[in-house]
């Protein structure tokens, strides 16, 4: 037996040993996030997260001194494949997964990684992003919430919004201004702050939706420690765009990737053409709308490409490669690929695609507005398509200003 088969067989042995019979199957778009609170999308969501956890699993490749899985890039495909034989859902998913983690490993001191990857690796912290401001958006770089050093301590004021889970988070990763007299990229120092204290208060926004996935965050005298600012005094700019790049590989994997999460572990399956059949009807054993069953062919071949080159791009990732500016392409397309596909299904569902509640819609139909509906954000959020196309000319294909 090869070392990478006695592996097989050691992952295969402990998952069909330990992993809970409820969660075999559990498709859930959001999955579990952890939390010093973790709300529970399915009873045994935590007992999956601590029973992985302890092995490093929730991370499987990072380094096995903060508690990660030390695996290399061949055995963490093995540790998913076999995941997926059991129709397993990841343990385990979050912004301390997708962007603080991995940026802590690059900047953070030795004391921050010892600090703060246990605790995102066993998901008892939930974090959450400051970016944003009124007044700063894809123009970043101009973001005023101010921070004061005096000694140890770090007095925070000012404003955050579209701080997605905002009020469900223990922790944020957060721009702040620190000096006003310099280029403005060269006065940003990036800040990890606590959230539960009396100077931050966050305020939910509600949505066209009906969902609140996103506050407004006001700090008021916050209070943080010197101890917690990533890569120095004003050299916050560099840890931003750093961070940029993995939310960008996570936007572009988790729309752009397609259905629930669950669902992409199952054996091969066209949801669209399943729709299709089941809304359109059939005709000589094909979809039975030519117009849509054209889009339908259209969106599934581009999706299905689009899933290829993002699992080389995240296997890539698994072997130590940083996100660099091309993470720009797999958002802005997987980003506008999910907006053409939730397009797709409301027109296959024609007017049962217009419920909101009540008598006459199925529960999936109304999921499936709301869900189209929140897909609108999707060109917004981590950066505008627009942005991300600047950003393409500019470093990707190097074009002149
Ligand atoms: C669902 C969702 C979740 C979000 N979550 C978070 C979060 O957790 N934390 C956080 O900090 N932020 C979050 N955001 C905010 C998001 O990052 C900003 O909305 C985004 O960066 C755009 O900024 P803005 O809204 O200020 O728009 P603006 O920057 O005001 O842009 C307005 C319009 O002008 C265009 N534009 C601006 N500058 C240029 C340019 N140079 N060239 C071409 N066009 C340009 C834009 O493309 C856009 O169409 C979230 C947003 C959404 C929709």
């Amino acid at each position: 037996m090869t070392d990478l088969e006695s592996f097989r067989a050691e992952v295969r042995g402990f998952l069909e040993e330990s992993a809970p019979e409820s969660i075999r199957g559990w498709v859930n778009q959001d999955g579990y996030w952890g939390g010093k609170n973790p709300e529970l999308p399915h009873p045994d969501a935590k007992r999956w997260c601590d029973i992985m956890a302890e092995r490093g699993w929730t991370c499987p490749t990072w380094p096995k001194e903060y508690g990660g899985g030390g695996l290399d890039k061949v055995q963490a495909k093995v540790l998913d494949q076999e995941l997926g034989r059991l129709k397993l859902p990841p343990p385990l998913t979050g912004f301390g997964l997708s962007m603080i983690g991995p940026t802590l490993l690059q900047f953070g001191t030795e004391e921050q990684k010892q600090e703060h990857i246990p605790k995102i690796i066993r998901g008892e912290i939930r974090w959450c992003q400051g970016y944003s401001e009124p007044n700063a958006g894809s123009d970043l770089a101009s973001l005023q919430a101010q921070a004061v050093i005096d000694g140890d301590e770090i007095t925070l004021n000012g404003q955050k919004i579209w701080t997605s889970y905002g009020d469900k988070s223990d922790w944020m990763f957060v721009l702040t201004r620190t000096d006003n007299n310099v280029k403005k990229q060269q006065g940003i120092t990036f800040l990890l702050i606590d959230m539960e204290q009396p100077g931050v208060e966050v305020r939910p926004i509600k949505l066209i939706s009906g969902a609140s996935p996103f506050c407004e965050t006001f700090f008021d005298n916050a209070k943080a420690s010197t101890g917690n600012i990533i890569n120095g005094l004003n050299g916050g700019w560099t840890v931003a765009k750093a961070l940029l790049g993995h939310e960008r590989n996570m936007i572009g994997n988790v729309f752009g990737g397609g259905g629930p999460r669950g669902e992409r572990r199952g054996p091969p399956r066209n949801p669209l053409a399943e729709l299709g059949r089941e809304y359109l009807g059939e005709q000589d054993g094909r979809i039975a709308d030519q117009v849509l069953r054209d889009r339908i062919s259209q969106v599934s071949v581009d999706h299905q490409a689009f899933l290829l080159t993002m699992q080389r791009n995240n296997d890539n990732l698994k072997a130590g490669h940083r996100p660099g500016p091309e993470s720009s392409i797999f958002k802005i397309y997987g980003t506008e690929l999910n907006q053409r596909r939730e397009e797709l299904m409301l027109s296959i569902r024609g007017p049962q695609s217009v419920g909101w509640e009540g008598p006459g819609f199925e529960e999936a139909e109304t999921t499936q507005t709301k869900a189209w509906l929140r897909s609108r954000g999707n060109t917004i959020e981590g950066g505008t398509s627009e942005v991300q196309l600047n950003i393409i000319a500019k470093r990707v294909l190097e074009l002149p200003e």
